[in-house]
């Protein structure tokens, strides 16, 4: 098992490449991504191409393989900051997603690049433990909760062909942006 504070994406010395984010009803976005590889040469730079693209886009907690495009189980989260986080992981990317463990179900507030006009209130469990592989490393297991949850469950869900409208519990769960960023 490896942890995920002794992971670093610069660690894997690559040069990500910022990707356009797709934007819903693209068929990508509704397509379950391929299992991975996560020490296969495309996937350190699948990882390394979804931190990038993450980091110049303002606001963004997490990006996933589907979201550039690619049908992947891939995602990069980073939550470091947001006022709603408790524990927080710093930056990584996580191969092969599962939820493990999860409790603490509330509804919070979600929005995501590839639905930029929209926001919907989302059931999600406040405590997890999420396992998968990091990209160049091994098997890895992160407890969280709050936030990170939120972002993990969100984007474990981009990786299974899902958005944030499919766990909404009605349209009256979704709202319009007043801002568009
Ligand atoms: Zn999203």
């Amino acid at each position: 098992m490896t942890s995920v504070a002794g992971w670093s994406i610069e660690d894997l010395g690559l040069n990500g490449e910022v990707r356009p984010v797709v934007r819903a009803p693209a068929p990508v976005l509704a397509t379950a991504g391929e299992r991975v590889d996560p020490c296969g040469p495309e996937v350190l730079q699948l990882a390394a191409d979804l931190v990038a693209t993450m980091r110049v886009s303002p606001g963004c907690v997490g990006l996933a393989a589907p979201q550039i495009g690619v049908s992947a189980q891939v995602f990069a989260v980073d939550v470091t900051g947001h006022p709603k986080a408790r524990t927080v992981h710093g930056t990584f990317v996580l191969c092969n997603a599962r939820l493990g463990e999860a409790s603490q179900w509330n509804k919070g507030r979600e929005g995501c690049m590839s639905v930029p006009e929209l926001t919907g209130d989302v059931k999600r469990a406040g405590r997890v433990v999420v396992v998968g592989d990091l990209p160049g490393g091994g098997a890895t297991e992160i407890t969280t909760d709050a936030f990170e949850a939120r972002a993990l469950q969100h984007e474990i869900d981009h990786c299974a062909g899902l958005l944030f409208l499919d766990r909404v519990a009605g349209a009256h769960a979704i709202h319009t942006r007043k801002v568009h960023l």
